[in-house]
């Protein structure tokens, strides 16, 4: 047994979901061998970065972030810092060379080695760097973010292969978790009063694939409906090419999974869908969204955009355009191509130039938001449920909660409405978020 700290901890998370479920894994076993958190780098004995690789613009800012701390890490020899997650596990040793500073460097699969990592360098001040590819992540302690919401992975790591995407190569193939580990996981995020799980995956579509047949996401998402004290079931991400008719009948026969879409296109040119191997055309993709709104008429379908594809051409983007138009998504999020070393993308020809993929972007995002409004609009004056997840952000007076369909709502109500379901009467619309009434 280790030796208990008294120490502190700073916790620096960038990234996706992912990496947030994967932040509490390391709260679990920092505060397990006796730290506790703090918000201060200049009081934190431990200060890691839990990091994302998937754009450029995401790893020069955690770069910058690390380099900060030079003067500190000067000021006090004794402080650790480390660095977890897909950057982390993409620059390995090159982390060590560009960060003289940094103690030690965990792989995405190594996580559950934190504890010892931190018991070693107490003692031997050697840098580690542990980036194996294999490795436990289940049964690991874990500290929860507060709020409504809890993270539960359903499947680890990736097998599309997309042809821009850095993902599969920093989090290994896809491994699908046993039913039973998710079930206990979830029971235990109810009994600890989260409200709304939402199951994580690259592809959650494909969870159970590697299971032998004993299970499916369908399969999934009806036990998961069974279970007392839930509210509500999100998910993300799924993959177009592999969202099944099943599944939409499941989400529509359910009383808890939401009907919320978020179906990633990337791009609404069938050349460059390929280019991407994506896997699916524009009209497979405009079908399936014609088969959700006829199943589940209330759904809202929100997607994600890359512009600037190597080879992406007008014409290209044109249909990209067309597509948004045809589509009608509730919200896109959107990114400008960024080349990643070791993706197939990064080494095609006709790199499209900076200023081109920016005026992309800004066409796109024009188009995109006067749907968003339309949209958001047609529901100026209907009454809708909301799980009140705490006070809004840009005005703390307000409780600001989401709609099954993923709409930010802010509205007036005592703070006791948190974590509860509500329904609010729709009274002004905008791009990205509605403001109501509480009924
Ligand atoms: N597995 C999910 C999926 O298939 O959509 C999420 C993967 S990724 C972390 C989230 C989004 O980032 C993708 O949908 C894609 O739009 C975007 N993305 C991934 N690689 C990118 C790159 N090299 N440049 C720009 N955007 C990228
Ligand atoms: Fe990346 Fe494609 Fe896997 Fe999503 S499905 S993580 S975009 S490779």
């Amino acid at each position: 047994m280790e030796s208990m700290t008294t120490g502190k901890f700073l916790l620096k998370v960038s990234g996706c979901q992912m990496s947030f479920r994967d932040a509490e894994t390391l709260a679990g076993q920092l505060q397990q061998a006796g730290y506790t958190a703090t918000d201060s780098e200049t009081n934190a004995d431990v200060i890691i970065f839990q990091t994302c690789c998937v754009r450029d613009t995401a790893e020069r800012k955690i770069y910058g972030q690390i380099n900060q701390l030079k003067a500190l890490k000067k000021e006090r020899p004794d402080l650790i810092i480390g660095m977890t997650g897909c950057l982390a596990q993409k620059d390995q040793n090159k982390v060590l060379k560009l960060c003289p500073h940094v103690d030690f460097v965990l792989g995405t699969q190594r996580l559950g080695e934190l504890a010892q990592v931190l018991a070693n360098l107490s003692t031997n001040r050697h840098r580690i760097v542990d980036t194996q590819e294999d490795g436990n992540l289940e049964s690991l302690p874990l500290v929860r973010a507060k709020g409504v919401r809890a993270y539960v992975n359903i499947t680890y790591g990736c097998s599309n292969f997309c042809t821009y995407c850095i993902v599969p190569y920093v989090r290994g193939p896809e491994r699908s978790r046993e039913p039973e580990a998710i079930i206990t996981e979830v029971k235990e995020a109810i009994t600890s009063g989260y409200k709304e799980i939402m199951l994580l995956g690259q592809n959650v579509n494909t969870y159970g694939k590697d299971l032998d047949g004993k299970t499916d996401f369908v399969n999934l998402l009806q036990t998961l409906d069974n279970l007392p004290g839930l509210s509500r079931v999100r998910y993300m991400t799924s993959h177009p090419r592999d969202f099944t008719n099943d599944m939409i009948r499941a989400v529509r026969d359910s009383g808890t999974v939401c009907e919320h879409f978020h179906l990633p296109i990337q791009s609404g040119s069938n050349r460059i869908l390929s280019l991407m191997n994506r896997g699916y055309t524009r009209e497979y993709y405009l079908d399936l969204v014609t088969t959700i709104k006829t199943l589940v008429p209330e759904a809202s379908i929100t997607t994600d955009f890359i512009v600037g594809f190597p080879g992406e051409t007008d014409e290209d983007f044109a249909d990209t355009l067309d597509l948004l138009e045809k589509a009608r998504f509730d919200a896109a999020y959107t990114f400008i191509f960024s080349p990643r070393q070791g993706t197939k993308a990064a080494t095609l020809p006709k790199q499209v130039p900076s200023r081109v993929k920016k005026e992309r972007l800004s066409r796109l995002n024009a188009v995109q938001s006067r749907v968003s409004r339309d949209i958001n609009q047609s529901l100026l004056g209907k009454k809708v449920q909301i799980l009140v997840e705490g006070p809004s952000k840009n005005n703390p007076e307000k409780l600001s909660g989401r709609t099954r369909t993923n709409k930010l709502v802010h509205f007036s109500g005592s703070q006791e409405l948190i974590g509860q379901l509500v329904t609010v009467c729709i009274k002004r619309a905008f791009t990205w978020t509605l403001h109501g009434e509480l009924l």
